[in-house]
């Protein structure tokens, strides 16, 4: 299925939930979505690349873009910075692509702001505390101080919960993969999002009319 109007997809959820993966995932089996690569300043993982998994950068040159106006939204998440580029975002829209994008709530507010007839907002929820705490835990990637701060950060997103279009309970990958999937099918069927179809199919009519 394709679309024929660019909108972006928004995944937040507290750390630890899959987003990532389901956000990849997603890019890799649609040829329709991009993925919006942010920059950070937080510390690069073991297993992550410079400007694939994120720009990583320094607070001063983060800052700096923060003065050039280089961000379409920008929040302190954890206590780094965290922010969408511009750049590319107006345009993939502009093209008719769908932007996926694994930002936090704040951010996920600000580009409903920014594109409120373009977004869709997803939550995506671990089924209960326990399997977030055990993902955190398990993933090796924070230490004992960050994961406690990162739970406490879930239970603040979580309160914001109803700012979201949908939520998607991430038990089993494929099935939270699946749901993310039909979610955008049934965005690009919106009959707000198919103008052109339309436009054409009534010119179509006029036309025969004018025939027959
Ligand atoms: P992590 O450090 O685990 O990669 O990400 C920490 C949090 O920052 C996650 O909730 C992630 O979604 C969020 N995040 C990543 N990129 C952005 C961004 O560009 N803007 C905002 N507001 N949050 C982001």
């Amino acid at each position: 299925m394709s679309n024929e109007r660019g909108f972006i997809v928004v995944i937040a959820a507290p750390s630890g939930a899959g987003k990532t993966t389901i956000c990849r995932e997603i890019e890799r089996r649609r040829d329709d979505v991009v993925y919006s690569i942010s920059v950070t300043t937080r510390e690069r993982r073991m297993n992550e690349k410079d400007k694939i998994d994120y720009y990583f950068k320094t607070k001063e040159e983060f800052e700096e873009m923060i003065r050039e106006k280089q961000f379409v939204e920008w929040a302190i998440v954890h206590g780094n910075y965290y922010g969408t580029p511009k750049n590319s975002i107006k345009g993939l829209i502009e093209n008719d692509r769908i932007v996926i994008m694994d930002i936090d709530v704040q951010g996920a507010r600000s580009i409903r702001k920014e594109f409120p007839d373009s977004s869709v907002l997803i939550f995506v929820m671990p089924s209960d505390i326990k399997t977030l705490k055990d993902r955190l835990l398990n993933r090796n990637q924070d230490n004992m101080d960050t994961i406690r701060k990162r739970l406490h950060n879930a239970k603040e997103e979580i309160e914001k919960i109803n700012e979201f279009d949908y939520i998607v309970i991430n038990n089993e990958l494929e099935k939270a993969i699946d749901d993310v999937d039909g979610i955008i099918n049934s965005e690009c069927l919106k009959t707000f999002n198919n103008e052109k179809l339309i436009g054409k199919f009534k010119e179509d009519l006029s036309n025969e009319e004018r025939i027959l």
